[in-house]
């Protein structure tokens, strides 16, 4: 099944703009998507017809959110093939998810002189909560190495395992980089040593199949707004034996099983994780992302991505003086590049003058610009409905832009 890209389009609204009156060419997925009218309809009509608390309301509405909602925490389980419906929390996205984990686990796991091990490669999300973390409970960070093309130094992680270390969190996909990692490999070389691994999928869901139970990771996370869901909501998937060893992040309603001021007793997976009241709507609409997502065709997503990419590479490569950040064999929707001479927001601003949105700067991944010693890089980065004549018409500008900056 190959994708109708031009169908595809037409279903997304915001691609029909124009910015100075220029055609909107959207490069900037790996930060955020667009959103397609079947996922805008559900929020509008939620909000029109359904509305209303769910999990506490005996009446028609709330039982229908209650309903929707944990029919897409259904949807959330078949997507990534986890084993139970409970294993999938619903948080705010891929960065609470991370802190939920991070929190919950070091608060009943870490002490002083373990170790927590990341990678070089990692956004701050999947740094900084375990930064926090280390200086509370007088833990260690370690930080496994990549090459400079952009791939996992293995030796490296092979190196930092041991008995010492109490958690391993990793990204499947590089949002800088593009770099695929083998996660699968990369959690049997933890799991070896019975460490358990925290697998960032923030850049990876939108773009390629994932089976937590085939990866047979503990932790899995992502964020609905990179997959054609709104902002808001994201998901924690975790192994249900880890999920009911962790404590409770935070507490509230829903939550709770029976409060008393003497003793509280807390509810069953997943709402133990799940204070307060959710993004049901949120949650509902993530649902049917995924759901156009499958219906689409997630292998047909990947290989129509693929092409985009390899068509963008092959195409910048050709410009003097470029130098692409990343570049391993395995990449997904991503190309970030530096031009020497040639401060990467200076392209940016003058690439959005032409309709094209791009991404300039560090992309949450400071320590790995350092790293490359470079202050930050231009990324343009695909989603599903983007296209080779894009391509070309950046190709274009990027020449223009050049010249004047040159
Ligand atoms: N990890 C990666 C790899 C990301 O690309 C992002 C978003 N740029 C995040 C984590 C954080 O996601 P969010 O801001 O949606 O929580």
């Amino acid at each position: 099944m190959s994708l109708n890209v031009a169908d595809i389009r037409r279903q997304f609204p915001i691609l029909e703009q124009q910015v100075y009156k220029k055609d909107l060419v959207y490069f900037d997925n790996a930060a955020t998507t667009q959103k397609p009218q079947v996922v805008i309809d559900v929020l509008d009509e939620y909000y029109k017809k359904y509305n209303a608390n769910i999990h506490r309301g005996v009446h028609f509405l709330s039982s229908h959110c209650t309903d929707a909602t944990e029919t897409a925490r259904k949807t959330v389980q078949d997507f990534i093939n986890a084993k139970h419906a409970h294993e999938i929390v619903f948080t705010r996205g891929t960065t609470e998810s991370v802190n939920l984990v991070a929190q919950s686990f070091a608060s009943e796991f870490i002490n002083e002189g373990d170790e927590i091990v990341v990678t070089r490669m990692e956004h701050h999300s999947n740094i900084v909560p375990w930064q926090l973390v280390c200086e509370k409970y007088g833990a260690k960070l370690k930080v496994v190495d990549i090459y400079p093309d952009g791939t996992i130094n293995m030796d490296s992680f092979k190196a930092a395992l041991n008995a010492k270390v109490k958690i391993v969190a990793f990204t499947h996909v590089s949002n800088t980089l593009g770099t695929i990692n083998d996660v699968q490999a990369m959690t049997r070389l933890a799991h070896n040593q019975d460490i358990p691994v925290l697998i960032d999928g923030a850049q990876a869901v939108q773009h390629t199949h994932v089976d937590v139970q085939e990866i047979d990771a503990d932790f899995y996370v992502f964020s609905g707004h990179k997959i054609y869901a709104p902002t808001g909501i994201g998901v924690l998937y975790g192994k249900e034996e880890w999920l009911e060893k962790l404590p409770p992040w935070q507490g509230g309603g829903e939550m709770i099983d029976q409060v008393s001021f003497e003793k509280t007793t807390f509810n069953e997976l997943p709402f133990k994780f799940e204070a307060g009241t959710p993004n049901y709507i949120g949650a509902i609409a993530m649902g049917e992302a995924l759901s156009y997502v499958s219906n689409n065709g997630i292998d047909a997503i990947k290989k129509h991505e693929d092409d985009l990419l390899n068509y963008a590479t092959e195409r910048i490569t050709t410009v003097d003086g470029v130098r692409i950040i990343g570049e391993a064999a395995q990449k997904s929707s991503v190309l970030s590049f530096v031009i020497d001479g040639i401060h990467p927001y200076d392209i940016g601003v003058l690439l959005d003058k032409t309709g094209i949105a791009v991404r300039t700067g560090n992309h949450c991944t400071q320590p790995l610009h350092d790293w490359y010693e470079i202050p930050g890089t231009v990324r343009a980065s695909f989603a599903m409905y983007n296209t080779k004549a894009e391509i070309d018409y950046f190709m274009d500008k990027m020449q223009q832009v050049l010249e004047m900056l040159k």
